[in-house]
């Protein structure tokens, strides 16, 4: 598998592996970890800039999010502009909408100026309510646009089968095929001298008065300036505090009609829903998203994928469901991203994070504020995104919330963990937690008897891993680390795997 799930993502059939070249060097001036857009573009731009720049990448380019995304390119945000003007101010609310353009922009001029086979394609955008509850938040949405200058219009006709209370249509948001933009600009990054190491893990970092010290499974790497695009860093930092992982569910399907909604689109709903197109061999695709939830906190992950069918074969002529998938985004307690300064680093080290369900925008917008950080010492967003700004004002409730059920996570899952005295009572099919002769495993038997047994404590924070019936993972409920049935290490912030044990007999 080339992605961090049991499950094919519809952008896998481009899947490329970069050869390892790995002449190293005794000081890089960035090492960049993370092989997704984030990770990609910053290395490609600051390479491009002059600067010695090396990827690390702990699988292969696409293994994260991007690899499971559905890559709808938009300058509007999940975190509204009405929400942004009543939390930071309507200053801040319009360098948001800044941004967001800045963002849209710099994707479609990278694929102009490099020629860049991705399929981007502009496209414009219907926002629906479903409901009057919908349509409250829908009315504040265009409302909060106003005020920052943001063209949101309504309208009485929409693309997509619902019946809708109200709708608005946005103009020039764009789309595109998420691995194919990364493999160009991962041979760029190559082609300009750039070194790109997958299967590559960071472990830890030292940070040395003039440079950083990597510990990485290849041995140690040395760089001046060091960027973490990898959602959190490994070990324990404020950002595992501010920053929760969630899961959404996508399938791709054709319809019986041939007739498709040529538009992005977009409910109302908590979580919401979201839809675009794609074309796969010839033949055209509808992309569904939605049915989001906590990482580790959904009983039965594979319900939330057949629910997500369910209601577009409730709505859609489906025929048949070619793809489907699930991935993890990150939720900022504040609803804004943290891109700049490590929090606790001394200066050198770099995040990107928190991006909600718009990172093709914002991983791309990191490269343009990490690059301008890097090479000029600032940049007009760090105040915004600054990663050290949570404060017990912002966003402070949410705060307090997530960290509670972190808290109940780990000390929950251990006082309830079933006891069993034998593997035998793990059925066919079956997966759980269980204590056994006083330690605790994560045990899964295939349906053909074959049982893996894994040590089932998270070795980031000593969490608790959770089934995904969905993606047969063991997920862990606290920061969203996450492992396949063997205890490899999918999703960070974790760095090593779930230790496998032999069962006896
Ligand atoms: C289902 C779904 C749909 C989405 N749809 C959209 C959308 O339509 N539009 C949009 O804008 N956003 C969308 N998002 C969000 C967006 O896809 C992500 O925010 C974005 O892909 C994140 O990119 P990234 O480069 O920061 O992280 P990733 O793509 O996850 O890349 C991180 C990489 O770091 C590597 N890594 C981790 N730890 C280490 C380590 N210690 N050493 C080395 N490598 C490491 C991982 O293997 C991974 O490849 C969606 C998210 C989900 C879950």
């Amino acid at each position: 598998m080339y992605r961090d799930g049991a499950r094919k993502s519809i952008w896998q059939e481009v899947v490329k592996k970069f050869t390892a070249h790995f002449d190293q060097e005794p000081m890089y001036d960035v090492a960049i970890i993370g092989g997704g857009i984030t990770g990609i573009t910053t290395a490609h731009r600051l390479q491009s800039a002059g600067k010695k720049c090396i990827l690390l990448e702990a699988h292969n380019i696409g293994f994260g999010t991007s690899g499971g995304t559905t890559a709808h390119i938009n300058d509007f945000f999940d975190t509204t502009f009405k929400e942004a003007i009543s939390k930071f101010g309507l200053d801040n609310a319009k360098l948001l909408k800044e941004a967001g353009r800045e963002a849209v922009n710099f994707i479609a001029q990278n694929v102009l100026r490099h020629n860049i086979d991705c399929d981007f394609q502009i496209k414009d955008a219907q926002l629906f309510a479903l409901d009057e509850k919908q349509e409250e938040r829908l009315e504040a949405i265009v409302d909060g646009a106003e005020q920052v200058g943001y063209s949101m219009k309504y309208i009485n006709k929409i693309d997509f089968p619902f019946l809708f209370k109200k709708a608005a249509l946005i103009k020039d948001q764009a789309q595109f095929h998420p691995l194919k933009y990364l493999n160009a600009l991962g041979t760029f990054f190559t082609v300009a001298g750039g070194q790109l190491l997958e299967d590559c893990t960071c472990i830890s970092h030292e940070e040395q008065e003039e440079y950083v010290r990597l510990e990485t499974t290849l041995g140690n790497i040395n760089a001046r300036e060091v960027i973490y695009a990898t959602h959190t860093p490994p070990g324990l930092n404020l950002l595992h505090f501010t920053t929760a992982p969630y899961r959404s569910y996508v399938i791709a399907f054709h319809l019986k009609t041939g007739v498709y909604p040529e538009i992005l689109g977009y409910d109302l709903s908590d979580p919401y829903h979201y839809y675009r197109t794609h074309i796969v061999n010839g033949k055209k695709l509808l992309i569904a998203g939605g049915e989001d939830h906590k990482t580790g906190h959904a009983e039965d992950t594979g319900a939330c994928l057949s629910n997500l069918e369910h209601y577009c074969r409730e709505h859609f002529p489906v025929d048949t469901v070619a793809y489907s998938w699930s991935s993890q985004y990150y939720e900022p307690v504040d609803g804004l991203p943290s891109i700049g300064k490590l929090p606790g680093s001394d200066g050198r080290i770099y995040i990107a994070t928190g991006f909600r369900g718009n990172g093709m925008s914002f991983g791309s917008l990191s490269a343009t504020i990490l690059s301008d950080l890097i090479l000029s010492g600032s940049s007009k967003y760090e105040k915004l995104f600054n990663p050290s700004r949570f404060k017990p004002t912002a966003g402070f409730t949410a705060f307090i919330k997530e960290n509670a059920t972190v808290v109940s996570d780990i000390v929950m899952d251990k006082i309830t963990m079933e006891h069993i005295d034998s593997l035998g009572e793990i059925r066919s099919g079956e997966a759980k937690v269980v204590r056994l002769d006083g330690s605790a495993y994560a045990a899964y038997r295939e349906q053909d008897g074959k049982i893996h047994l894994l040590k089932s404590t998270c070795p980031h924070a000593k969490c608790e891993v959770r089934w995904n019936n969905a993606e047969l993972s063991w997920d862990c409920p606290c920061h969203g680390s996450r492992f396949n049935i063997n205890g490899q290490l999918l999703n960070a912030p974790a760095t090593t795997g779930l230790p496998r044990v032999e069962p006896d007999g």
